[in-house]
């Protein structure tokens, strides 16, 4: 019996392993190309406001719409991106697609207010990204204090100094940063009051913990706490459940995400969204 199975089984992994390496050189190999062949897309996420329960603003989150493996969401791309550099361009792209896009909801006269455009540490260092930033509203005409920054609070605390320097060229612009999947790397609570940072996003690890840790909750209670303090606004991701909605509403959160909400949508089907909630709410 057993050696029936154990060929399988491994045959069963090999072909595995040999699908993900292909799939990886494939990926690697076609990078280079994907802009050009407008092969990117941006998904779009609500964020909604606690008080009101409406949608205030959105993330928005890429995807490679690959010809021949489908759909690739950015964790399976993102990071090839980075090793290989072309994550700058697809940056730009992102940039320039999430400030057009957030125009032309506003000038439509529907929500969101702001959009959340995420930035890896490489594009952090890149003294162009300050030009792209300034072109991307330029070009669009989208109003800076309406763009959001989402930068990983590893990145910023790997380099206080660096991030402080870079973050106020960005905040001299008009547009806002949020620290984002707070509570998942190693911060110096002491740290975030040096950084211009207007927003604290605190990440699904901790928010998923809600109901079954504890200690989970009193960690929440005093991020939420501490950002109030500092002046700063406070927001929740991997909002998934009602249990964990109904705790970040007491606990005074400003805004939550997630799949409790809706996943992230292509901008056709978030556009039925924010015109069916544009009078009514969400919690
Ligand atoms: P992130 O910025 O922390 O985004 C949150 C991720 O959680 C997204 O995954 C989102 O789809 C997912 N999510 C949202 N709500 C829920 C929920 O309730 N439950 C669960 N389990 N997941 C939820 P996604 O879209 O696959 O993006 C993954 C990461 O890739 C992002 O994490 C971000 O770091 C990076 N990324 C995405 N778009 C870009 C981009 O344009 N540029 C760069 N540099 N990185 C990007
Ligand atoms: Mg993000
Ligand atoms: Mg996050």
């Amino acid at each position: 019996f057993t050696r029936k199975i154990w060929p399988n089984t491994y045959r069963f992994y090999a072909r595995e392993i040999g699908e993900a390496s292909l799939q990886k050189v494939k990926i690697e190999q076609s990078l280079q190309k994907i802009i050009n062949d407008k092969e990117l897309v941006l998904h779009y996420q609500p964020v909604i406001d606690l008080m009101t329960g409406k949608i205030i603003g959105v993330e928005a989150l890429v995807r490679w719409r690959h010809p021949e493996l489908g759909l690739i969401p950015p964790d399976k791309f993102v990071p090839l991106a980075i090793e290989s550099g072309s994550i700058v361009k697809i940056g730009k792209w992102v940039l320039h697609e999430a400030c057009r896009q957030a125009k032309s909801w506003q000038d439509a006269g529907l929500e969101p207010a702001f959009i959340a455009v995420n930035l890896s540490a490489i594009e952090l260092d890149q003294l162009q990204l300050i030009n792209h930033v300034a072109e991307a509203l330029h070009a669009t005409g989208l109003d800076p204090s309406k763009l959001e920054l989402e930068i990983n609070e590893s990145v910023l605390m790997q380099d206080i100094d660096g991030s402080t320097r870079i973050l106020n060229e960005l905040k001299k612009m008009g547009v806002k940063i949020v620290m984002d999947n707070f509570g998942t790397g190693y911060s110096s609570l002491n740290h975030l009051r040096r950084l211009p940072i207007d927003t604290i996003k605190i990440g699904q690890p901790l928010v998923q913990d809600i109901a079954s840790k504890s200690d989970s909750s009193v960690i929440i209670t005093a991020i939420i706490a501490l950002a109030r303090n500092l002046g700063m606004q406070i927001r929740a991701e991997g909002v998934q459940s009602q249990t964990q909605l109904d705790f970040l509403k007491q606990a005074n959160c400003h805004h939550v995400q997630g799949f409790l909400f809706t996943p992230p949508l292509s901008a056709e089907h978030f556009l039925p969204l924010i015109e069916q909630r544009k009078t009514g709410t969400f919690s």
